[in-house]
C-alpha cells in the first residue's frame, strides 16, 4: 500500500460499513477472520500515525476515556414530552380506542381534537405515522457535518446529562452519517437493551457470581450514566432514532424523515407504519401490541404522530407537549403459567419470603421462572395459593414480576394449599412470627431469629456489608462470601478483618490464588477508612438507606453517639421520622449489634466522620466540657466544636466562653456559675453549632 493515510481511511469506511451491515441488517459480507485482519491492519496504521486517527474509527470503541463526572447537556431545542392516552378495558371495540378517536375528533364537552383546531385546514383524511413506544432512555445525539460529536439524556427537557463517552460505545449508533446535510443536526431516539442480550448478560453475571440486573430500562439508564465507558462497551445497548431536533434540511413529512434516518445509517423500528385515517391507525396500534411479546426490546405503547410537517406546525404545542402527537399506552398484558413450587428464601435480616417457581414463560421477551408472592398474607389470604395452580403474572418490565392471581379452575379445591414452613428452610431453627396486626395483616412477617448461625443471613449480611454503596470491598463477591461462610472463616462482618492473620486458610479456598487473596485482603484493609455514613449502611440498620445514613452521620458525626442515642435524640435529626428513630434505637439496643460495632472498631474500622461544615463560626470561642451528654460522647462533641473553630480547654476560667454540661457535672459547673460563664446543655451546644 503506497499511501498509508488513504489506506487508513479506506479501512475505517469499510469496517464501519461492515459494522452497519452486521448490527442493523444482521448480515455479514466478510468472515470474522477477514474482519479481524482488517481491524488489526487499521490498528497498526493508527499506531504509526496517532494524530491521524479518525474520530469515528471503529478501533476507538475500546479504550475510551472515563469522565470525572457527568456534565450538563443543554438541548438547543427543548425535548418535549407527549400527551398520554390509554387503552381502556372497555367492553366494546370503539370505547377501548376512545382516546385515539378523541385525539383526532375531540370531545363535545372539551376543547381539543386536532380536526377542530385545524378547522378548514384539516384534510379529508389525516395521515399519521404510528410507531412503537420504546421503553428506553430518551436521548439526543448531535452531529456536526455528519460526524457524531455529542449526546445527552433528556433530563428535564431543557438540560440533561452529557453521556457522549458511553454513547460512543453503542455499536449501532452511527458515528458518521451517510449523506447527511452539513452543519449542525440533532437526532432523537431511545437507548435500550435488546432483551436477548440482556438475558445473556445476566447469565454471564450470574456465572461470575454477580447480581442479576432486574430491569432492562433501569439497567440501560445505569449503564449510560456510568463514568467509565469501558463498562458500557461490553453491554448490548442499541439506539433507535425517532425524531429530529435541529434539522437544517427537514423533509415535509415525518415518514420521509424516518426514511432519511435509515439512509443515514440509523436503526428505525421496522414496526413504524404510515396510516391514512383512524381505522388504519387503530389497526397499526393493535398490530404493534400483538407483536409486543416477541419484540427484541420492551415497549409500553404506541406513538401517533401527524405525518404532515405543515400540519404539525399549524397545530403547535400546548404547555410542554406537541398537539400533533400522543403516546398511547397499552393495558398491562398478562400471561398465565403453572406454579411448580414455592421456594421460601431467607433474607439478610432473617425474613422469610415466598417466591413462586413457575413453568418458564416468555414475558415481554424475557423468560420468567420466578415470581414474587410478597408475604404470607398475600400468598395465603389474597391468592389462596394451592400447589399446581395456574397463575397470572403481568407482563411487566421487571425480570422478577409478581403473581397477581390464581386461576379459579375446576378441581382446584382438591389441591393442597401452600403453607408457610415452621422451621427455617436454611438452618432448621424454628421461625418466629411478628405480632399479628389485624389492621395490617400484610405487615406480619415471618423470620428466622438465628442471625449468626443461619448461612443465608450470614451470607446476606456479609454481601451487604461488602457491597458497593456500603464498605465497597473489592474482590469480595457473592461466590467468595459463600466460600468464606462455608469454611467457617466468617460468621459476621467483623470477622473479615481477621482474615489478614489467616492468610493460609484464605489461600486454601477453592480457586483462590496468591493474587486474588492479596486483592481481597487489600480490599478489606482499604475498607477500614470508609466514611461513617457508609459504615452505617454496611451495618444493615433497618430503615436506614443511603440518605438516612448521611443524615445520621452529618448530625452525630460519631458512631458511639449514634449507638447511644435514645429515640428522642434520633427523632431530632432532620429528615428522620419517629418510626425510623425507633428502628435505629432498637437495632443498637441489641447487644449483638453493639458488640459487632465494638468488634469493628477494635479491628481498626475508623467510622470516619464527614468533613466539618466550613462555617468556623465559633472561632476564637473557648469551651469546657463536663459531665455526660445525652447523645454525644465528650470526644464527639469536642470534635464538632473544634471543627466549627472552637477551642477546647480543660479548666474553667474567666476566659472561658461556654461550659457545655451534661449529667453529673461536678466542680467545673460550679466554677462556671461562680464566674458567670454561660452554661449550655447538649441542645444548646448543638444550637450554637447551627442545628
Ligand atoms: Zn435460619
Amino acid at each position: 500500500m503506497s499511501d498509508p493515510i488513504a489506506r487508513m481511511n479506506t479501512l475505517v469506511d469499510e469496517l464501519l460499513r461492515h459494522n452497519r451491515l452486521y448490527h442493523q441488517e444482521n448480515r455479514a459480507e466478510i468472515s470474522d477472520l477477514e474482519y479481524d485482519a482488517r481491524f488489526r491492519e487499521l490498528e497498526a496504521l493508527e499506531a504509526r500515525f496517532p494524530l491521524l486517527v479518525r474520530a469515528d474509527s471503529p478501533t476507538r470503541k475500546v479504550g475510551f476515556t472515563a469522565v470525572a463526572e457527568l456534565t450538563p447537556f443543554t438541548h438547543e431545542i427543548p425535548m418535549l414530552s407527549l400527551a398520554n392516552g390509554y387503552h381502556k378495558a372497555a367492553p366494546t371495540w370503539g370505547d377501548a380506542w376512545e382516546d385515539i378517536v378523541e385525539f383526532e375528533r375531540g370531545k363535545s364537552d372539551r376543547p381539543g381534537g386536532i380536526r377542530r383546531i385545524l378547522g378548514d385546514a384539516a384534510p379529508a383524511v389525516i395521515a399519521y405515522v404510528v410507531e412503537p413506544k420504546l421503553d428506553g432512555l430518551a436521548m439526543e445525539l448531535v452531529y456536526q457535518d455528519g460526524v457524531f460529536v455529542a449526546g445527552g439524556t433528556r433530563g428535564d427537557g431543557q438540560v440533561g446529562e452529557d453521556v457522549t463517552h458511553n454513547l460512543r460505545t453503542i455499536a449501532n449508533l452511527p458515528k458518521r452519517l451517510v449523506g447527511a446535510p452539513r452543519g449542525r443536526l440533532s437526532v432523537r431516539g431511545e437507548v435500550l437493551f435488546d432483551l436477548a442480550g440482556f438475558e445473556r448478560m445476566n447469565q454471564e453475571r450470574e456465572a461470575r457470581g454477580e447480581r442479576r440486573f432486574e430491569n432492562p430500562r433501569n439497567s440501560a439508564a445505569g449503564t449510560i450514566r456510568q463514568l467509565d465507558p469501558a463498562q458500557a462497551a461490553g453491554r448490548p445497548l442499541h439506539f433507535y432514532a425517532h425524531s429530529a431536533g435541529l434539522h437544517p434540511d427537514a423533509p415535509a413529512s415525518h415518514w420521509e424523515l424516518l426514511a432519511q434516518f435509515r439512509a443515514w445509517g440509523f436503526t428505525v423500528s421496522p414496526l413504524c407504519r404510515r396510516c391514512e385515517g383512524l381505522a388504519e391507525v387503530i389497526a397499526a396500534v393493535q398490530d404493534i401490541e400483538r407483536a409486543r411479546a416477541e419484540l427484541p426490546y420492551e415497549i409500553d405503547g404506541a406513538v401517533l404522530k401527524v405525518d404532515d410537517v405543515g400540519l404539525q406546525d399549524t397545530l403547535g404545542f400546548v404547555t410542554r407537549s406537541p398537539r400533533w402527537a400522543m403516546a398511547f399506552k397499552y393495558l398491562p398484558a398478562q400471561v398465565q403459567t403453572r406454579l411448580e413450587g414455592v421456594l421460601f428464601s431467607v433474607g439478610r435480616t432473617g425474613q422469610v419470603t415466598p417466591v413462586a417457581q413457575l413453568q418458564p414463560v416468555r414475558v415481554g421477551g424475557v423468560t420468567v421462572r420466578n415470581a414474587s408472592l410478597h408475604n404470607e398474607h398475600q400468598m395465603q389470604r389474597v391468592l389462596g395459593l394451592r400447589h399446581g395452580d395456574s397463575v397470572v403474572i403481568p407482563r411487566a418490565g421487571d425480570v422478577i414480576p409478581e403473581v397477581v392471581a390464581a386461576v379459579d379452575e375446576p378441581g382446584r379445591e382438591a389441591r393442597e394449599p401452600v403453607v408457610y414452613p415452621t422451621a427455617c428452610p436454611d438452618c432448621g431453627h424454628p421461625l418466629v412470627r411478628s405480632l399479628a396486626d389485624e389492621a395490617r395483616p400484610e405487615m406480619v412477617h415471618v423470620a428466622c431469629p438465628n442471625s449468626f448461625g443461619c448461612p443465608s443471613q450470614v451470607e446476606g449480611a456479609l454481601r451487604h456489608f461488602a457491597s458497593r454503596l456500603a464498605m465497597d470491598i473489592e474482590g469480595l463477591g457473592e461466590k467468595l462470601v459463600a466460600q468464606l461462610v462455608a469454611a467457617g472463616l466468617a460468621k459476621r462482618p467483623s470477622d473479615l478483618y481477621a482474615l489478614a492473620g489467616r492468610r493460609e486458610a484464605v489461600l486454601g479456598l477453592e480457586r483462590m490464588g496468591e493474587a486474588s487473596a492479596q486483592n481481597l485482603l487489600d480490599g478489606i484493609e482499604a475498607s477500614k477508612a470508609r466514611p461513617l455514613e457508609r459504615c452505617l449502611l454496611a451495618l444493615g440498620v433497618p430503615m436506614v438507606g443511603e440518605s438516612t445514613a448521611k443524615d445520621l452521620a452529618r448530625y452525630f458525626r460519631d458512631i458511639d453517639a449514634i449507638v447511644l442515642a435514645d429515640v428522642p435524640a434520633l427523632d431530632a435529626v432532620p429528615g428522620i421520622a419517629e418510626t425510623t428513630a425507633t428502628a435505629i434505637h432498637g437495632f443498637f439496643a441489641d447487644p449483638g449489634n453493639r458488640d459487632e460495632v465494638a468488634r469493628l472498631k477494635a479491628a481498626g474500622v475508623q467510622f470516619v466522620p464527614p468533613p466539618a461544615p466550613a462555617s468556623g463560626g465559633l472561632s476564637g470561642k473557648t469551651f469546657v466540657l463536663t459531665g455526660t451528654l445525652p447523645s454525644y460522647s465528650r470526644e464527639a462533641m469536642k470534635a464538632r466544636l473544634e471543627a466549627a473553630g472552637g477551642k477546647i480547654s480543660g479548666s474553667v476560667s474567666r476566659k472561658t466562653d461556654y461550659v457545655v454540661a451534661g449529667a453529673d457535672a461536678g466542680s467545673k459547673l460550679d466554677k462556671a456559675r461562680e464566674l458567670g460563664v454561660a452554661v449550655l446543655d447538649e441542645a444548646g451546644a448543638l444550637a450554637l453549632l447551627g442545628e
